[in-house]
C-alpha cells in the first residue's frame, strides 16, 4: 500500500513542479548528489577517491515541451564537458522521457544522438535507463538506432518482465546494466512476487556474466550480490567483466566495502533541481527509506 502511495506521489505533477523551487528538502539531499554540475562533480570527486566510479543522471520527469526537453540535452551535454574538463571517473545515465520521447521519437532520437555523439568524443559511456512498460519499445528502438552508429551506448534490462532473458540475448553485445525493475508493471508482462523477480534475475545476472560484454548488476540485495560473488568465482569471471552499481546515498558502508575488496564499483549520481519524483520513487521501493525523512524533520 505504501508502495503505491508513495508512486501515485512520484507522478503528482503539481508537486513535482513546486519542489523545483526549492532546494533539496525531506532528506532528499542524502540521495540527490546537488542540484548544480558544481556540486555533483565534487560529490563525484569524493567517489572516485574510494575507487568508485559514478554514473550521472539530470533528474527530469513529466517532460512534454520541446523547450524543457532541449534545455535537459543542453544540460546533460554541460555536464559531459565538465566530467571531461575535470577529468572525473564518471558517464552519463539518461531517461528518453527526459529529453523528449514523449513529444515526438525522431525529436527525441536526434537529442540522444547528440548526446552519445559528445560523450563518443570523450570516449564515455551513455546508459540509457528503462522507464515503464509504455515507453519500452520506443526506448530499444533508440538504443538499436544509436548503436548501430555508437559503440558507446548501453541499456537496461529489468529483470521483473517476462521478456527479460529475451532482451538479455538480444542485447549481450553491449555493456548491459540489469535490475528488477522500478515501475508498477501488470501481471501479463511482469512478475509481480519478490521471489519470482529474484530468480528471474539470478537467471539473467548468470546468463549475462557468462555470455555477455559487460554486466552492471544493480542492486542494494546484499543476497544478490553474494550469490554473485560466488558465482563469478566458480566460473573465474575475471572482475574486468562486471561491475556493481547502486544508488547514491544508500547501503555507503556496502559501497565502500566492495570497491575496497577490489570490485568494479559504479554509484548511480543523481543530481538536479527536478528531485521530487525520484525521491518519492526510492521510498517507494523502500519504505524503511522513510528514516531520511523523519531524520530531517526532526534534527531541525
Ligand atoms: P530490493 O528487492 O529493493 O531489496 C532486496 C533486499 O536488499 C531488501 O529486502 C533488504 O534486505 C536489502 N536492501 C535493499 N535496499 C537496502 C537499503 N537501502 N539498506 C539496507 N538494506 C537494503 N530500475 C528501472 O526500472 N530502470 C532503471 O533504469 C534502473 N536503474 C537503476 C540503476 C541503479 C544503479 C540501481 C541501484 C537501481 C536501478 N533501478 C532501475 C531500480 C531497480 O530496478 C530496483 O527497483 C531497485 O534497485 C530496488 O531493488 P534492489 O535490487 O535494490 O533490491
Amino acid at each position: 500500500m505504501l508502495r503505491d502511495l508513495f508512486i501515485g506521489l512520484s507522478k503528482n505533477q503539481l508537486l513535482n513542479a513546486a519542489a523545483k523551487n526549492y532546494g533539496l528538502k525531506l532528506g532528499a539531499q542524502n540521495v540527490v548528489a546537488g542540484t548544480t554540475i558544481e556540486e555533483t562533480i565534487e560529490s563525484i570527486k569524493e567517489l572516485n577517491r574510494f575507487g568508485i566510479s559514478a554514473t550521472v543522471d539530470n533528474l527530469g520527469e513529466f517532460v512534454f515541451k520541446e523547450e524543457e526537453a532541449t534545455e535537459a540535452k543542453l544540460q546533460i551535454l554541460n555536464v559531459i564537458q565538465a566530467i571531461h574538463d575535470h577529468q572525473v571517473d564518471a558517464h552519463i545515465s539518461l531517461k528518453p522521457t527526459q529529453v523528449g520521447l514523449d513529444i515526438d521519437f525522431d525529436f527525441c532520437l536526434e537529442n540522444v544522438r547528440e548526446i552519445v555523439a559528445k560523450a563518443a568524443q570523450y570516449d564515455m559511456f551513455v546508459n540509457i535507463d528503462m522507464e515503464d512498460s509504455s515507453h519500452m519499445d520506443a526506448t530499444l528502438k533508440l538504443v538499436d538506432l544509436l548503436s548501430a552508429d555508437y559503440e558507446n551506448v548501453g541499456t537496461v534490462i529489468q529483470a521483473y518482465l517476462h521478456d527479460a532473458q529475451n532482451q538479455v540475448e538480444k542485447y549481450q553485445h553491449m555493456r548491459i546494466r540489469l535490475v528488477k525493475g522500478a515501475y508498477k508493471e501488470p501481471a501479463d508482462i511482469a512478475y509481480q512476487n519478490k521471489s519470482e523477480i529474484d530468480a528471474n534475475y539470478i537467471r539473467i545476472i548468470e546468463w549475462h556474466l557468462l555470455n555477455g560484454k559487460f554486466t552492471s548488476i544493480a542492486t542494494h540485495d546484499h543476497d544478490i550480490i553474494n550469490h554473485v560473488k560466488q558465482f563469478v568465482k566458480e566460473h573465474s569471471i575475471t572482475n574486468d567483466k562486471f561491475e556493481i552499481q547502486m544508488l547514491y546515498g544508500f547501503r555507503r558502508d556496502m559501497q565502500l566495502q566492495l570497491a575496497k575488496e577490489g570490485y568494479n564499483f559504479c554509484t548511480y549520481v543523481p543530481f538536479g533541481k527536478d528531485w521530487y519524483g525520484y525521491f518519492m520513487r526510492r521510498l517507494a521501493e523502500r519504505p524503511q527509506n522513510l528514516t531520511l525523512v523523519f531524520k530531517q524533520v526532526f534534527n531541525k
